[in-house]
């Protein structure tokens, strides 16, 4: 049998939400322990490393998925709403992506310098998208990563305000500077050199050809051979599953 709650365990509540302020923010914010609207480049649980995958959902996004299986490894990707493509055709990527364990965070839905737009744009730019997400999955991010990684005092604000953890990274593979056969061989050295000097978080795009069909593999067996733990983003900073997103506003 259920007790009712005693009348003294009512009453609080009852006041609490007679005083609440008409525009409640907290609702967004969950109870993660992670920081928002501040840039956070590294992970905080040891041994683990997160890989992040910008720009998509694209084409090549199932090869990388299969090839992250085979390494039983998961990634998070931060999605666009128009970008290479349009998120919309590729409902079934995001589904399989969370299906299989992956975090999906936002990078805008259009992909701007978020600086050239006033405060009311900026926020269109993530609540686009929430819906297109809400729309796809029954749900939208709490994690973000800013386009171009260019941001200022406003645009950090903006996302505090919303709610977001924004992603920045620790190692950078500028992987669209060298998506070539004879090229990519750069970005996964740049990847070792800046794991070497401790970098955690890790900038690529499934977007570029050379990175899905070669740079993603060599990544995943570096990984492998120092013996470290492919996880998202959200598990890398020790935050439950559950705060990765948000049903509603
Ligand atoms: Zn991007």
């Amino acid at each position: 049998m259920r007790l009712l709650p005693s009348l003294t365990t009512v009453l609080p509540f009852v006041a609490s939400l007679s005083s609440a302020t008409p525009v409640d923010l907290s609702t967004r914010q969950a109870s993660s322990q992670v920081a928002v609207g501040a840039v956070i480049n590294s992970c905080v649980v040891p041994g683990t490393i997160a890989l992040t995958f910008d720009d998509g959902p694209w084409d090549y996004t199932h090869t990388l998925l299969d090839t992250l299986a085979k390494y039983g490894a998961v990634a998070t990707f931060f999605l666009n709403g128009i970008n290479q493509g349009s998120i919309t055709s590729y409902s079934d990527i995001l589904r399989r992506a969370v299906a299989e364990g992956h975090q999906l965070g936002s990078h805008t839905w259009s992909h701007p310098y978020l600086e050239t737009l006033d405060h009311a744009s900026v926020l269109s730019q993530m609540t686009l998208l929430e819906d297109e997400f809400v729309q796809i999955i029954g749900k939208f991010p709490s994690y973000m990563r800013i386009p171009y990684l260019s941001s200022n005092d406003a645009i950090l604000a903006a996302m505090a305000e919303l709610g977001y953890h924004v992603i920045g990274a620790s190692i950078d593979t500028k992987d669209y500077e060298n998506d070539d056969a004879d090229l990519i061989w750069k970005s996964f050295e740049k990847f070792r050199q800046e794991l070497d000097a401790g970098g955690s978080i890790v900038l690529s795009h499934d977007t570029h050809l050379y990175t899905v069909e070669t740079l993603a593999e060599n990544m995943l067996k570096e990984i492998q051979s120092r013996g470290l733990k492919a996880v998202t983003v959200g598990e890398c900073l020790g935050d439950p599953a559950g705060n990765w997103y948000r049903t509603s506003r």
